[in-house]
């Protein structure tokens, strides 16, 4: 069975379709979306459309999911993500509100083998940013293998009895970084931003399980971040929401 496993998306439809051409449908089996369809970028319409009709087995809400859609406010968010935030309530047409509006918490549980979530296994907006965050998250999973995202950087920690050790791809590196499976061992692993990298590496970013190898493969796919730059600006969002991808962070 092949996974493809895609996370924080936020309304940037040229790295979803740029991803797409790379993996599409019938290059895997199951899709899995771990949150943040919408925020940041200038296409919260075309984004959920385009996953809807690609008819994920699972797909869970994000904080800027919740927030955008009116499920909760934005207290804590930075004055532009707030403002993103409220952008997105506004350009979503009331059909797509209501779809990420109904979008479930994680974590989700896809098979005996995989759970996914948003932030972290116990709580859907806590970040998971170093190996001991990993080792907590570790215990509240209830999975060998589970994907979550969040912190728009692509990792893969695995835990080796009481020890557990971080992957990084290497940021401007190769398209791909295979992790493989060993079913003895477990596995964390964010397949990074397809929307807003943050790693340094403005390539779109994304996973892809093949349980049959087994193995995880961490992918960057380059996009027109030119184009959806200008779209931010049209929209009138942030600048700072248009430089940031093109420094991918
Ligand atoms: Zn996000």
């Amino acid at each position: 069975m092949r996974f493809l496993i895609l996370s924080d998306i936020h309304g940037n439809i040229d790295a979803l379709d740029a991803v797409l051409a790379r993996s599409p449908p019938e290059s895997y089996d199951r899709l899995l979306v771990l949150g943040d369809l919408v925020g940041y970028c200038a296409n919260p319409n075309e984004v959920v459309e385009r996953i809807f009709q690609l008819e994920p087995d699972v797909v869970i809400r994000g904080n800027h999911d919740k927030f955008s859609a009116g499920v909760t406010e934005p207290d804590d968010f930075r004055r532009v993500a707030a403002e993103a935030a409220r952008w997105t309530h506004r350009a979503l047409t009331p059909e797509n509100r209501e779809r990420v509006a109904a979008l479930p918490a994680g974590p989700k549980r896809v098979n005996r083998e995989i759970e996914v979530c948003h932030g972290a296994p116990s709580d859907e907006d806590t970040y998971i940013a170093d190996e001991e965050d990993a080792m907590r998250a570790f215990e509240a999973s209830r999975r060998p293998i589970c994907f979550f995202g969040h912190t728009h950087v692509p990792v893969a920690y695995v835990q080796r009895g009481s020890d557990v050790a971080a992957t990084h791809p290497i940021p401007g590196g190769p398209d791909t970084t295979v992790i493989d499976v060993d079913k003895k061992w477990r596995y964390l692993v964010n397949p990074g931003s397809v929307g807003q990298p943050r790693d340094t590496d403005s390539r779109a970013s994304y996973a892809v399980y093949d349980s049959r190898k087994p193995s995880i493969e961490l992918r960057r796919v380059p996009y027109r971040i030119d184009l959806a730059q200008q779209r931010i600006t049209e929209v009138g969002l942030p600048e700072s929401l248009a430089f940031r991808l093109g420094l991918g962070r």
